[in-house]
């Protein structure tokens, strides 16, 4: 059958977006759409001309050298069509063999000049965004630096006044002085090291390191603030993990002190636990599986899943109330997934959170012993620190409910501890515990929250009098 004879009438070709070209085995085009013509701007002329005409670059032979074998059937091909008046243009063509007429071979182009042309747009508003980005991290990188000079030269200056003999007044404003600024170190820290994992210069530095010695270093670093607090503090170590592990420690550390520091920022009643786990090894590596629990405050499940990106604070007022800048999560979802992990969390409000995260560790050789020893097997989990009383914390449900004997308890120790915060004038502290009441209050007959609430608002007007006497008054009703 000649190319001229092929039934294109059963075929919408016609009126199709492609350009679709018909020729035969000598080049010879036989049929062009509607496409085509407006494309090339050719009218019905261009049936009768050699292919050749719309593909000079890829059938440079003429005629009488055109040799179908070199049409690469069926695959998608970048080429260049040229218009009558020789301009041209780039297109994605595919050329197939017709199975009706095996001597007819069709070609099917899509013209991609607009595509090529937003391709080579989107390249180019990527490198200067990557640029901008080198740029807004470097100077980022000099600011802090430049910061944490000053910063450390006040603090340096502060401690030494510090050893020195001081009257109360001035021992206690340079201890806000050193506080501020170790908040300070904090958050250039934490703004250092965001600025370096979003430009993808962070390397790990993984070591040999001794896994316990480790948790007890973290410990160390919360125990104070959380038993001040009247929080119980349980830590519990699975003994398949080996007495040394290689992985960053420092980075290990620092999430830890992430989620420890906001566990107990966020809970005022309760316990927090931290619980390790080995979850699979892989030949020379372990996965370690860690779980921070608290029974504080708890985030909405609408809240939960702005909390890993960065500069995400649930909401203003608990930037307000609590301070951070909102960076420390993030900086944990980035260094768990570059050690392999991932971070979740679980979480209802007023009932307290539960953050989890894995990361892979490698194993040194000799230390699989000790996953050997056979009452491991029984008790997969040895508890291996805990402070406060382990009663209270457990009991969370019956310590909340106003007039039971738990509450009463917690009532009366949280309301010394708070007098003498009041006695001292460390407002700060004061209204933490402030805090714990207003939760063990929860329930109170009405007389009681509105002592409480009188005696929050002096603690908040830093009113000594006032403080003292709301204090004694809330003091006769546990009596
Ligand atoms: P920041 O450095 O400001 O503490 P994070 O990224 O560590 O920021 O935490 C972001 C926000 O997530 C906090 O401001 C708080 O709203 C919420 N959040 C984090 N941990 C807890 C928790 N244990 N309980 C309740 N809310 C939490």
């Amino acid at each position: 059958m000649k190319t001229d004879t092929f039934p294109i009438g059963i075929f919408p070709v016609e009126d199709a977006l492609e350009m679709v070209l018909m020729f035969d085995q000598t080049g010879e085009i036989s049929y062009a759409n509607e496409t085509v013509r407006q494309k090339l701007e050719y009218d019905k002329d261009l049936c009768g001309r050699h292919i050749s005409a719309v593909f000079p670059n890829t059938f440079r032979t003429a005629e009488d050298d055109f040799d179908v074998e070199s049409l690469k059937l069926g695959t998608l091909q970048n080429l260049v069509a040229y218009r009558k008046n020789l301009t041209c243009f780039p297109v994605e063509a595919r050329i197939i063999k017709s199975e009706i007429c095996p001597e007819v071979y069709i070609c099917m182009a899509t013209d991609i000049l607009e595509k090529e042309y937003l391709g080579r747009e989107i390249e180019r508003i990527k490198q200067e965004s990557q640029e901008a980005m080198k740029v807004k991290s470097e100077f980022v990188a000099n600011v802090t630096h430049e910061l944490r000079t000053p910063v450390n030269g006040v603090l340096g200056n502060v401690r030494e006044l510090l050893d020195g003999n001081l009257d109360e007044g001035t021992e206690r404003s340079l201890r806000v002085i050193e506080r501020c600024c170790d908040d300070m170190n904090k958050i250039i820290n934490n703004i250092l090291d965001f600025s370096k994992l979003e430009a993808g210069k962070f390397n790990l530095e993984p070591r040999k390191f001794h896994f316990r010695n480790m948790l007890e270093y973290v410990k160390a670093n919360h125990i104070n603030k959380i038993t001040e607090k009247g929080l119980d503090f349980f830590m519990t170590v699975s003994p398949q993990i080996p007495e040394y592990i290689v992985g960053d420690e420092l980075r290990i550390v620092q999430i830890l002190n992430n989620l420890l520091s906001n566990a107990q920022k966020f809970t005022s009643l309760g316990k927090i636990t931290l619980e390790v786990f080995r979850t699979a090894q892989v030949n020379d590596k372990i996965e370690l599986f860690f779980i921070v629990s608290d029974t504080g405050i708890g985030i909405d499940a609408g809240d939960r899943n702005k909390l890993f990106q960065s500069f995400s604070q649930v909401d203003a007022s608990i930037s307000r109330k609590y301070g951070g800048t909102g960076l420390g999560l993030n900086i944990c979802k980035q260094l768990v997934e570059l050690m392999g992990g991932r971070i979740d969390v679980e979480s209802e409000k007023n009932r307290g959170s539960n953050f989890s995260f894995s990361i892979w560790a490698g194993v040194c050789e000799g230390e699989e012993a000790v996953l050997q020893r056979p009452d491991d097997v029984k008790n997969p989990l040895t508890f291996i620190q805990s402070e406060g009383s382990a009663e209270n914390g457990s009991n969370l449900e019956n310590v909340k409910t106003y007039g039971t004997q738990g509450n009463q308890e917690n009532l009366r120790k949280t309301l010394s501890k708070l007098i003498l915060c009041v006695e001292m004038e460390n407002w700060e502290k004061a209204e933490m515990f402030m805090e714990t009441i207003r939760q063990l209050t929860d329930e109170a007959p009405w007389e009681v929250k509105r002592i409480a609430l009188r005696l929050k608002m002096a603690i908040q007007k830093e009113n000594y009098e006032k403080a003292a006497a709301e204090f004694d008054a809330l003091n006769r009703f546990l009596m």
